[in-house]
Order: C-alpha cells, then structure tokens, then sequence
C-alpha cells in the first residue's frame, strides 16, 4: 500500500520520509455551539449534498487535539469563519485564546464584508495572526465587495496567506466560482493565497491562477480521495500537472469535519507522489511540511 494504511501508522510513515510531523494548513476548531451547528448540519448531508457525511472525529475538543497530535501533525491552522455580519470578530478573539492555549495551533483570524473589518483585521495581523480563511460558500458574499478592498491589500501586504474556500465544491454558492476570485487575485496580485479543495472542482480554473499569480497555492483538503472521486474527481493527468507546480501544494485535510480518516487523505497525495517520477518523497515532504511551514511561518 502506497501512504499510511491508518492513523496509527501515519507519525512512522512521516518520519520515514525525514519528517519530524505534518503541518496542515486547513483543519477547523470553533467555538463550541458553532461547531455544533457546523455538525447540525453534516447530519443533514443527505438533505444537502445528496449523501450522508459522518463527521469522522466528532469528539470533545480535547479528544480531537489529542487525535490531531496523535496522527503527528505537529503544526496546524485552526480555521474560523463567519456566515453573518457581526461575528468574525468575535470569532477572531476565540480563536486568538485557542492559539494561545494550544501552541502547535498557529493563530488564524477570518472576516466578513461589514465596515469594520479594515480595523479588526488589521488588528488581527498586527497581533501576529499567521493565517486567514474566507469562506465564499458559507459567508455568501462577494469576494470583491468594497468594503474587503483594504483587507485584501492588508494581507498581501503583510504575506499572510489567506485559505480562500471560493470553488464550486462541494456546494456551489451565489458568488463561488474561480472566476470570481480571479478579479480579487487581478486587483492584488501579491496576495499569498491558498485555494481551498484546490479549486474543487475547477482544477483547471485553479491550474490557471497558480500559473498567472506567484503566490497562489493549492491546498489538498478533500482532494483525489475515494469520497470526492465519487463526484468532484481530479482529472487523469492530475500528477503531472502537479509536478510542474510542486512547491505550491500545501496540505490541508478539513480535520475533524471528514467522513473518512485522516490517512485516507495522506494516501491520496501519496499515490500522487507514486504516479510520476517528478514528485515522489521530495514532494510529499513539500507538502506535507515545507511549502504550508514557510507559509505559516513555523
Ligand atoms: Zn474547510
């Protein structure tokens, strides 16, 4: 078997690719009656996606650190997000505290497109915030709404990257769409930004920013694995595209929120790294941990 058959396996699978862990730029932590309602709604997959979802680690906060830490990922961005006005900064202190009471959780911070968010952002990057995440689908809003003009700039300015969920996977939202997002990337080209499912399911839409922007990644999260091949599959050619773009992969997973475990996902990129001569162990050890490690700077 290519990759780690279980989560047991994966902290002696990392190491014997030279790994002292993983680090993983997309897993969620919350407030806990927001998670909640996050796990409300995986309940209902059926209703919204059209097949069931069991939340994989649905478990008390310190049983879902504790498995985190277990599988070996040593570093992670635990990423908040708001679905209405008035909460992103509230959601930004929570997951200030979190990172200051769990110091392998870097502190991550997110907005949402209201007058304040120039100052609560810039508030947040001035306190040392390493990450950001916007989500297009859940916020329903416009990535290019005038009031997120300052706090685009902001963040390239400062080189944090932001985790930018805007594809159409698996749900399609009033203003997801990577053509949508490219009009952000075109207004602030220097934006580090990281798109979430790598674009899911707009890989070749996703292929195009990477190639027109220097600083646009891809993350993993949900990617090439037997769940979302079932519906959102990854072309034919995906590990020879990867190859040409190997340093701006990054590994995210949507820990704890999958329905499957966290080897499945690491198998995935595993069998990439197997299927061309290109990326093999150097790119699994970007991935896994060099390119999201520069990125979160860590
Ligand atoms: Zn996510």
């Amino acid at each position: 078997m290519t990759g780690p058959a279980a989560d047991d396996d994966v902290a002696a699978w990392a190491r014997g690719l030279g790994l002292d862990g993983l680090v993983d730029i997309h897993v969620h932590f919350l407030p806990e009656r927001v998670l909640a309602k996050v796990w409300a709604y995986f309940d209902g997959a059926e209703q919204h996606y059209g097949m069931p979802w069991p939340v994989h680690y649905r478990l008390p906060e310190g049983e879902r650190l504790a498995a985190l830490r277990a599988i070996g990922v040593r570093t992670f961005a635990p990423l908040v997000y708001p679905h209405k006005p008035g909460m992103a900064e509230w959601l930004n202190g929570w997951a200030r505290e979190f990172a200051d009471r769990e110091p392998d959780a870097v502190p991550t911070a997110t907005f949402f497109p209201e007058p304040e968010a120039a100052r609560y952002v810039e508030e947040a990057l001035r306190s040392g915030v390493r990450c950001v995440k916007v989500h297009v689908q859940v916020g329903a809003f416009d990535p290019r709404d005038e009031h997120l003009d300052a706090v685009w700039g902001m963040l390239a300015d400062a080189g944090v990257p932001a985790v930018v969920h805007c594809g159409h996977g698996p749900l399609r939202g009033e203003h997801t769409g990577l053509d949508v997002f490219a009009r952000v990337l075109e207004r602030h080209p220097g934006l580090v930004a990281v798109l979430a499912h790598a674009g899911m399911p707009e890989y070749d839409a996703a292929f195009e920013l990477v190639r027109r922007f220097p600083r646009v990644h891809l993350d993993t999260t949900m990617v090439g694995v037997p769940f979302t091949e079932s519906f959102m599959p990854v072309p034919d050619d995906w590990p020879a595209r990867l190859a040409g773009i190997a340093d701006r992969v990054v590994l995210g997973t949507d820990f704890p929120n999958i329905p499957y475990d966290y080897a499945t996902q690491l198998r995935a990129i595993a069998q990439w790294a197997e299927s061309d001569d290109r990326l093999g162990e150097p790119f699994l050890r970007a991935v896994l941990h060099d390119t999201p490690a520069k990125l979160l700077d860590v």
